[in-house]
């Protein structure tokens, strides 16, 4: 039975729309004192916007209470416990806060002249010589702004190098248990993506590699861990197949928390990998906040990079445009620079034993979790687990249960739900990463409520099967919200007329 049952005021509320009447403003501003101008003379037909329909009309105050109660709708890290597996929900220390705050660094501009940028350019090469040497590599760019973006930023300097060599190549090799992004970054760089199986032990099957590493294989994506949160044991080897026949490996790094301080991607073969600074070094992040993709290489990469680079004169930074087999930019200026800022307050504070600790811790919460609940619920791979574990639907299903329903029903416990149906490979996927920052007793708190909930999937499986009981909204349609969404607001006087 539920433990810990929360009871607070729970304030409704409508959509601004709703809230709005004619004439009410925001804002009370002193009488005209020059000649009223036309906007649209001013600042050209194409920058004023006509009418709103409908726009709503309300008072400071009003806005202020309406996106205050909409935020304590929210479930956040600062919360509780966050287990979406692949997305390392950690708590972001706030010395990170105040450090990105500080007033200098928030409100440097990109445009302020080198002579004025000095710290911040440190900022970005201390950054980058830490990550280098966190990942093994020789040079990192912070350009990308999500870990997509530096998968897209890898691919294209592979297929920058291979070009310079001659020859493009087709194919990117891409493991069934890979995240979406990776098959979808091998298309946008104009590769085609040939899937390879993975062996009864969720890792990649070195048989099945070597008879398709041909001459027309640009390279593998590979995670590592993998999504199924186990080591690649043959890493080496799978880096060596494909460099003997000229090919690269790009690791996708998301899964960095399992990895920092005690193995180097460098050292195992990795040629280019992305981190994503907004999951392994803190940062908030969730619902697409700004992000950083941050890409590291090997050296034959490196003069692949996305430009400008940093370059040391003297003792002042200075901005490197001339990169003549630079790929180009990736984004304006030179990333989500607040992002970075907090990315090496956390790698600072923790040092280089802190950052290894936090990583023992990582592997240690999750493994605590899945000796727990491996009597409830089936392991997808007896492999041993690294940062996150992942359990199939397979008990629960004879009941008529899937992972959808479970992760509903967490939510009536007040947990935030794990990876729901991800990696694919899994058949009813339920991927858990507890993250360093969570203490036993959350733990304990968690593993309680999926043991609870094991036992009503047996006894009492309707009640799962219609959760969640406890929210605003109860379940919702996903499959026609996924196929007819309605994503505009319409008055509700027309409404009935729209859906005609
Ligand atoms: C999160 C994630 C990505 C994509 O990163 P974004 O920052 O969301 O673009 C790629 N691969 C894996 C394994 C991930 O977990």
């Amino acid at each position: 039975m539920i433990k810990q049952v929360t009871r607070h005021i729970v304030q409704n509320e409508p959509l601004l729309f709703e809230q709005s009447s004619p004439g009410k403003k925001g804002y009370q501003l002193p009488a005209l004192d020059v000649p009223e101008s036309d906007p649209e003379k001013v600042l050209g037909r194409e920058n004023v916007r006509d009418e709103i329909d409908g726009f709503p009309e309300v008072s400071e105050f009003e806005a202020l209470r309406h996106f205050t109660r909409l935020s304590t709708w929210n479930y956040a890290i600062d919360l509780g416990l966050y287990p979406l597996g692949s997305c390392t929900m950690k708590y972001n220390p706030r010395i990170n806060e105040l450090v990105a705050r500080t007033e200098g660094v928030a409100w440097a501009h990109p445009y302020q002249p080198e002579s004025l940028s000095q710290g911040c350019m440190e900022v970005i090469a201390a950054l980058e010589s830490a990550l280098a040497e966190i990942t093994g590599m020789d040079a990192v760019t912070l350009q990308p702004a999500a870990g997509a973006h530096g998968e897209f930023t890898g691919i294209l300097m592979i297929r920058a190098l291979l070009e310079s060599r001659g020859n493009a190549r087709k194919k990117i090799l891409v493991p069934d248990s890979a995240h979406g992004t990776n098959p979808a970054t091998a298309m946008m760089v104009g590769y085609t993506v040939e899937n390879i199986k993975s062996n009864d032990r969720g890792m990649v099957d070195l048989g099945v590699l070597e008879r398709v590493v041909t001459e027309d294989v640009a390279g593998l994506m590979i995670t590592n861990p993998n999504t199924v949160g186990v080591f690649e044991e043959n890493i080496r080897k799978i880096c060596a197949t494909l460099h003997d026949k000229g090919a690269l490996v790009y690791m996708d790094g998301a899964n960095m928390n399992a990895l920092v301080g005690v193995a180097r991607p460098g050292d195992f073969g990795v040629d280019v990998m992305h981190l994503n600074l907004h999951k392994t070094f803190s940062t908030p992040h969730g619902g697409g906040g700004p992000g950083s993709g941050a890409v590291a290489v090997a050296k034959v990469l490196t003069p692949f990079l996305p430009g400008p680079r940093l370059k040391r004169e003297g003792d002042k930074w200075h901005w490197n445009y001339d990169l003549p087999q630079s790929t180009g930019r990736v984004r304006a200026y030179y990333g989500n620079f607040g992002v970075l800022v907090r990315a090496l307050a956390y790698i600072m504070a923790h040092g280089g034993n802190g950052l290894r600790q936090a990583t023992l811790d990582a592997l240690l919460n999750a493994n605590y979790i899945r000796t727990l609940l491996e009597p409830y619920y089936e392991l997808a791979y007896k492999a041993p687990s690294m940062h996150e574990c992942v359990f199939s639907d397979d008990r629960q299903a004879k009941h008529g249960i899937r992972t959808g329903d479970v992760a509903k029903r967490l939510i009536d416990y007040g947990f935030h739900p794990y990876t729901v149906s991800f990696p694919l490979i899994v058949r009813g996927a339920m991927m858990i990463e507890p993250t360093e920052t969570e203490g036993k007793r959350d733990l304990d708190a968690f593993i309680d409520a999926m043991i609870s909930i094991a036992k009503e999937v047996e006894e009492t499986p309707e009640l799962v099967a219609k959760a969640p009981h406890s929210t605003r909204t109860l379940r919702v349609d996903e499959v026609t919200a996924a196929r007819k969404p309605v994503v505009r607001w319409i008055p509700r006087s027309t409404a009935s007329q729209a859906a005609d």
